[in-house]
């Protein structure tokens, strides 16, 4: 049996209050959900629109829904009138989509740039030279129904402890970098969405601000 309170008493016990806590529920039930959402997570994390869809409308408690996986353009609709928090934005062709679909439903979506720090070439996200281009090209100028509000990224999938640092350090810097030369005036520019059960530690010491639990709160998927 997988004791879901005692293992958020023992994350609560390892990370200062400032960090917010992503309970990822992919692949878990409603069941599980709620005995979370009973020792006060508020913040839940899904990788796939479907499951999301239906888990939203099967729960009625209030969650704030976090989209952590990659997001297909022509998928943005199902999700568009009540996510509260984007974490894998990874083209300006997807945020332009979550602006219209957040302008239909009159709302303002948050948004995270997905950023790729990691070795392997398979996940997905920008590079900072990409979000200068956009800038400079006035990309973000007219998306007024999405707010930015940080970074988002993955470290290399390892043991090495070293290599897992120096990737999240590097995302904080650009971080620190977007907010300074691209964001400025954006006071809601302030998340840095990084760790996951195995390296939340680690994010946390570099500036995380955000960590993602799944594993470590639910049991193994
Ligand atoms: C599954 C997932 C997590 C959580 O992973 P755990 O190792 O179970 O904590 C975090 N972030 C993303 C993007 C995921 O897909």
């Amino acid at each position: 049996m997988n004791n879901i309170r005692k293992n958020i008493e023992d994350l609560r016990k390892q990370i200062p209050a400032g960090v917010k806590i992503v309970a990822v529920s992919k692949t878990k039930t409603v069941e599980e959900i709620r005995r979370a959402w009973d020792c006060g997570l508020r913040i839940f994390g899904e990788n796939r629109v479907q499951e999301l869809v239906s888990k939203n409308e099967t729960t009625c408690f209030g969650i704030d829904w976090h989209m952590i996986g990659h997001l297909q353009t022509n998928k943005v609709k199902y999700i568009s009138s009540f996510i509260s928090l984007i974490h894998s934005v990874d083209s300006l062709k997807l945020l332009i989509e979550i602006n219209k679909e957040a302008e239909k439903n009159n709302r303002i979506i948050p948004c995270l740039l997905q950023f790729h720090i990691a070795a392997e070439e398979t996940k997905f996200g920008f590079g900072i030279d990409e979000i200068y281009k956009i800038s400079e090209s006035g990309g973000f100028g007219n998306l007024s129904n999405v707010c930015i509000t940080g970074v988002m990224g993955m470290a290399s999938f390892t043991d090495d402890k070293k290599i897992i640092e120096r990737e999240f350090r590097g995302l904080f810097n650009i971080f620190s970098e977007l907010k300074k030369n691209i964001f400025p005036r954006n006071t809601c520019f302030r998340e840095v969405s990084m760790g996951m059960s195995n390296d939340y530690l680690i994010a946390i010491g570099q500036g995380s601000t955000m960590i993602r639990i799944g594993s470590n709160i639910f049991g193994g998927r």
